[in-house]
């Protein structure tokens, strides 16, 4: 399973956090993980082996878009800031559309990735 991971710079924390947290399951050999660049970078430091998409602003979010609509990425969690604006604003709803044309599994906060990661745990077991 390929799982994309975003954040934005206001988020980056709590995602860093969130997957410490969920670090049994995210390290597991059969889960991918792809990135933007930024957070992806973050991620590695934190001990995850990540595969980096440019970052954000630079066309990372449309290239996780195209991995959505490719069939490759089946899982994204975007920790989308919704207090800062955003510059790649048209990406970052074009990525969120795709998921839904695709019906790819998108959470935009932690609580709801917590569940879908939940949701994956009960269908392993
Ligand atoms: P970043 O991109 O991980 O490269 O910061 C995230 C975003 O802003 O979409």
């Amino acid at each position: 399973m390929e799982i994309a991971i975003i954040a934005h710079d206001g988020m980056k924390a709590e995602m860093v956090q969130f997957l410490n947290k969920n670090k049994d399951i995210l390290a597991k050999e059969d889960i991918n993980l792809v990135a933007t660049g930024t957070t992806g970078s973050k991620a590695e430091k934190a001990g995850f082996t990540v595969t980096k998409m440019l970052s954000g602003p630079m066309g990372g979010d449309a290239q996780i878009a195209a991995r959505v609509a490719e069939g490759k990425t089946n899982m994204v969690f975007f920790f989308k800031d919704p207090l800062a604006n955003h510059p790649h604003e048209a990406d970052i709803n074009m990525l969120m559309r795709v998921c839904d044309v695709h019906n790819v599994p998108l959470a935009t906060n932690s609580a709801t990735a917590e569940l879908l990661l939940q949701a994956i745990t009960v269908q392993q077991s």
